[in-house]
């Protein structure tokens, strides 16, 4: 059985001040609902600090969206895996569909980042996904098979045990669509028939998925009740503690 896992991408939005009042409603929330699942909140890098001393009493995991894949040097404006490290983090997002599109990052880097986060002993929450025109298009799995081969190419068995793919397709990310429990269990399905092929049957059993792609409380029953949906990763829903809270109270 792989425990279910919830984590939050803020993205870039709280400040610091509304960075304590927000982890302070879910940490208050959560000492009320009990759950088994794994969370992970990953708030903007001005809020790390803070928000690890917030939470270093509760079980919930303090997680990055973003970091350089050099150890340090004249890299102006980025963050090394050491650096998220020092305050806190254990998880680091990579490969976001806005880290791809926005900032132009090609499952070469995405490559080297995740290698670096995972020599580095961070966990990685690896994001797919494919863009509305490759789905019309009739090639998601083919976008998809070159994300995963090209973007884990090189790290070896024990190393992509702490890693955790994201299944977020771009065209459901912000946009109130949703990607129907089915679409999304025959691509994890997919997904994790392809980490047996890379890896190991044993791996890919245990390996856990995520789905992301505006999961709110209305449609978060559905979708986690699928057998190779392990949980997900939420944008929008969780900067509202009550519907974050609501989608892990519904996780279990
Ligand atoms: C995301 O950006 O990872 C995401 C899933 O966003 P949203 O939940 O807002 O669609």
């Amino acid at each position: 059985m792989r425990t279910k896992v919830i984590a939050g991408n803020w993205k870039m939005n709280k400040d610091l001040n509304e960075s304590v009042t927000l982890v302070s409603e879910i940490k208050n929330g959560l000492t009320k609902l009990n759950s088994s699942s794994e969370i992970i909140i990953c708030p903007p890098y001005t809020s790390l600090e803070t928000v690890n001393s917030l939470i270093k009493d509760t079980a919930i995991n303090l997680g990055a969206q973003n970091m350089h894949f050099e150890d340090s040097g004249a890299f102006t404006g980025e963050i090394s895996a050491d650096m998220l490290k020092s305050v806190g983090c254990n998880y680091v997002i990579l490969g976001h569909s806005e880290r791809r599109k926005i900032f132009l990052e090609t499952n070469e880097v995405i490559n080297k980042k995740v290698k670096k986060a995972l020599d580095k002993n961070l966990k990685v929450i690896f994001c797919i996904g494919e863009t509305l025109s490759e789905r019309e298009s009739n090639v998601t799995f083919k976008v998809l098979e070159e994300q995963i081969v090209n973007g884990l190419s090189n790290i070896d068995n024990d190393k992509v045990q702490n890693l955790t793919v994201a299944y977020e397709p771009v065209w459901a990310i912000g946009t109130g669509k949703t990607a129907s429990p089915e679409q999304a269990q025959e691509v994890h399905e997919f997904i994790r028939k392809l980490i047996a092929q890379l890896y190991s049957d044993n791996l890919a059993q245990d390996m856990k998925i995520l789905y992301g792609g505006s999961v709110k409380p209305n449609n978060a029953a559905s979708l986690l009740s699928k057998p190779d949906i392990d949980g997900a990763l939420i944008g929008g829903a969780c900067l509202k503690p009550d519907l974050f809270l609501e989608v892990i109270k519904i996780a279990g």
